[in-house]
């Protein structure tokens, strides 16, 4: 049965930002069928699709005059065994966070590190999403993505992706690829990952030594709720800004007139600097103009206080990074997918 399409629908509850925006055409596949379907119509009536999944890395800045297509598959299963490890597949609609629990009840081990990152399955892999020095390309083996151009199915391996840091093919070529379902490679036995940031901390803190991977998830859990605003309470997409990787020469620059420069080595020849730390000492930190503004515990996060506009949190974004320019001579990139 094909899905009724809504016209001039609010997109207000399915961005994570609650930007008030209509689309001129809203509907919801929960099947390759009826993505199929939807694409069709769409094209039929000459319709530019956006594709949507949890819209928790969007900025929505004005109305959207195309088909907003809303990816809800669901399902989940485990593949078997390749090589010691379990590949598992779900499909693109499934909830990032229930998705990570399911594996790690499975006993299943991999994904512990990004727990709580909302969105969807489908989604992942498009900016290669990462936490606590784990990124989804580090456990993924393999997808199956529309090709919207030919109309065909082609599987993806991990060289195929292109996987970088917030990066891959799908971001490189916007609007092409839509992904119908993921695999991963997980693993019986935990490889724990705690050097990052709180993490070995806030277990040692629970008496835990040796962790699993639920004690893990559920630390990592803890600390992001203390630090990370709710969506369902602050409108945020996260981190608003990547983190910029700078030539050694020039973080050797920044230190010397920043003592307190918060830097991790990326290689011999590049390091990687903390936006949220380039944000905070510039003064951004819980500033506000109107309803936009940036996060009073993490600088790195646009909010939206209740009635910003899309224009508007854009618009302190470009002076964040007019800003980080002059002060830093570091070039600061958006992060969340701008429409
Ligand atoms: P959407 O916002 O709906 O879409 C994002 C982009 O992907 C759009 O361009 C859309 O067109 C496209 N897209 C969506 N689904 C598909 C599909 N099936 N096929 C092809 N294209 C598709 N990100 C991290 O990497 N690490 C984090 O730790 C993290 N923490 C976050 C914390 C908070 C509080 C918030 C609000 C966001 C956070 N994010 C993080 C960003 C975001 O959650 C991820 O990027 C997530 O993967 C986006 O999923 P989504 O389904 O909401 O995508
Ligand atoms: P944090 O722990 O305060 O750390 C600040 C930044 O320093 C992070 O962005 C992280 O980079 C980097 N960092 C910390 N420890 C590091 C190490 N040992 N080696 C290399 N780099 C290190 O960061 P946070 O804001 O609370 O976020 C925690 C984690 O969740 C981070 O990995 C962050 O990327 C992720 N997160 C992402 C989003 C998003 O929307 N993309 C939102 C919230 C949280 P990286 O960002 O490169 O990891």
């Amino acid at each position: 049965m094909t899905a009724a399409w809504q016209e001039q629908a609010s997109l207000k509850a399915l961005n994570t930002f609650g930007i008030d925006v209509a689309a001129r055409y809203l509907v919801r596949a929960s099947s390759d069928d009826g993505i199929r379907q939807a694409l069709a119509a769409a094209a039929q009536r000459d319709l530019p699709v956006l594709v949507l999944g949890g819209g928790s890395n969007l900025l929505l800045t004005r109305d959207v005059d195309a088909l907003v297509l809303q990816i809800a598959s669901r399902g989940r299963r485990v593949l078997g065994d390749v090589d010691q490890r379990v590949v598992v597949e779900a499909e693109a609609g499934e909830p990032w966070h229930p998705f990570v629990l399911w594996s790690i009840a499975q006993g299943l081990c991999g994904l512990e590190n990004l727990s709580l990152i909302p969105g969807t399955v489908g989604a992942a892999p498009m900016q290669n999403i990462g936490a606590y020095g784990v990124e989804i390309k580090d456990v993924f083996a393999g997808l199956s993505a529309l090709d919207r151009q030919t109309g065909e199915v082609r599987e993806f391996s991990l060289e195929e992706c292109a996987f970088a840091y917030r990066d891959s093919v799908f971001k490189a070529s916007p609007g092409r690829w839509l992904i119908l379902r993921v695999r991963f490679a997980l693993s019986r036995t935990l490889d724990p990952h705690l050097d990052y940031g709180p993490v070995r901390q806030r277990l040692l803190e629970r008496g835990i030594q040796q962790p699993t991977a639920q004690a893990i998830s559920d630390a990592i859990c803890s600390i992001r709720r203390e630090k990370l605003p709710d969506p369902a309470v602050l409108g945020n997409a996260g981190s608003f800004f990547k983190n910029p990787v700078v030539s050694a020469e020039c973080a050797e620059r920044l230190r010397v007139a920043y003592p307190g420069l918060v830097a991790y080595p990326q290689g011999p020849a590049e390091v990687k600097l903390a936006a949220g730390w380039l944000i905070e000492q510039a003064g951004w930190k819980g500033y506000r103009e109107g309803d936009a503004g940036v996060h009073q515990q993490q600088a790195l996060v646009l909010v939206n206080h209740g009635h910003a506009t899309g224009a508007q949190l854009h618009a302190l974004a470009r002076k964040i990074q007019a800003d980080i320019r002059a002060r830093f001579g570091v070039e600061l990139e958006m992060e969340p997918n701008l429409y």
